[in-house]
């Protein structure tokens, strides 16, 4: 049986890029890290547990991607560049494959982004993953939830709806397939964040649900804002497989796509749209900031009533 000192050395302690902005990485009581003089650091963090963030079915290769995805997606929406992680680590058992598997997901999206490991915690128990990603950005040019201005354009990246409609389908028993994938393995728009430094005014991360998400940030600003269902941007698979109504419940409340969503002032909208251009990544407008508080929805032209619901650990819609 694996130890808990061998699978330190086995699997954590060699993952991601190599910086030699750090000066003590994984193997000592604490990690050194050099950051550079000129910029802020930011720091996020989140957890997933098993059966609650991800089903029992999950591959490990899955679950190791996701804990560094989803806060690669937190950082880009802060408009900051990610550079170290820690990843404290609850494991029933210590099984070769499993860890293997499992740092091979997380190590593939870290040196991707250059991002290294830099320490963490490992203990027996049920299935917890916990990373903590830093990151660096120019003085105050991080972005917030708050900055959203009547007048500004809502723009949106990728297509909604499609981890939700992946997960529906792992319930089901799929295992493959492009909706599962979109759940198992999101990429995070890590790119995008020098564009959301430059353009926007608020940015949010769409983890709970583009409806819920979006609703964060006007409450955060004091503002509200119209958004037109036709204009919400659908895969071709998410469409092959639900009505349009199934399609837009999931691309307003389904949550785990890891897309972004930002609030652009006017002048700054064809500027966007040319730098996501550049990166090859697809973004779409699909509403407008009011100055009346809350979270609009029109059809055809027409205002129609549409209830946001989304993920809430303590509060269920139901
Ligand atoms: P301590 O008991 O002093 O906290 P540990 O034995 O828990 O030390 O950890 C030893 C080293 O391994 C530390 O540098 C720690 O940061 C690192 N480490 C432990 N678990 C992980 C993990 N899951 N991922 C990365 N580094 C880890
Ligand atoms: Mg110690």
């Amino acid at each position: 049986m694996l130890g808990e000192f061998d699978v330190i050395r086995d699997y954590f302690s060699d993952v991601g890029a190599f910086r030699d902005d750090v000066a003590v990485g994984v193997g000592d009581d604490g990690a050194v890290i050099s950051p550079s003089p000129q910029n802020q650091l930011v720091a996020v963090t989140d957890t997933l547990v098993e059966s609650i963030h991800f089903p029992r079915t999950s591959p490990a290769r899955s679950v190791g991607h996701r804990s560094i995805a989803v806060n690669l997606s937190d950082m880009t929406a802060m408009a900051a560049r990610p550079a170290w992680a820690t990843l404290n680590i609850s494991l029933p058992s210590s099984d070769r494959d499993w860890l293997a598997d499992f740092t091979a997901g997380f190590g593939e999206l870290a040196v991707a982004h250059r991002v290294q490991l830099i320490g963490g915690d490992t203990v027996r128990g049920p299935l917890v993953v916990t990373v903590q990603l830093l990151g660096e950005v120019a003085p105050e040019h991080y972005v917030l939830r708050s900055g959203a201005q009547p007048g500004d354009a809502v723009y949106v990246t990728g297509t909604l709806g499609d981890a939700a409609a992946g997960l529906r389908a792992m319930t089901r028993g799929d295992v493959h397939g492009w909706l599962v994938d979109r759940f198992l393995y999101p990429e995070p728009r890590v790119s995008l964040s020098a564009g959301i430094g430059r353009y926007c005014s608020a940015a949010i991360d769409v983890s709970d649900g583009f409806g819920k998400d979006l609703e964060r940030v006007l409450q955060a600003s004091g503002v509200g804002a119209c958004v037109d269902l036709e204009a919400l941007p659908l895969s071709a698979h998410l469409a092959r497989n639900f009505n349009d109504d199934e399609s837009r419940y999931l691309a307003i409340s389904g949550g785990d796509d890891y897309e972004i969503c930002m609030t652009v002032p006017p002048h700054a909208g064809p500027a966007l749209e040319e730098f996501c251009q550049s990166i090859e990544c697809p973004v779409t407008r699909v509403g407008i900031v009011e100055s009346a508080p809350g979270l609009r929805f029109k059809l055809g032209g027409q205002a129609i009533s549409v209830n946001v619901h989304g993920h809430d650990h303590f509060v269920t819609d139901e």
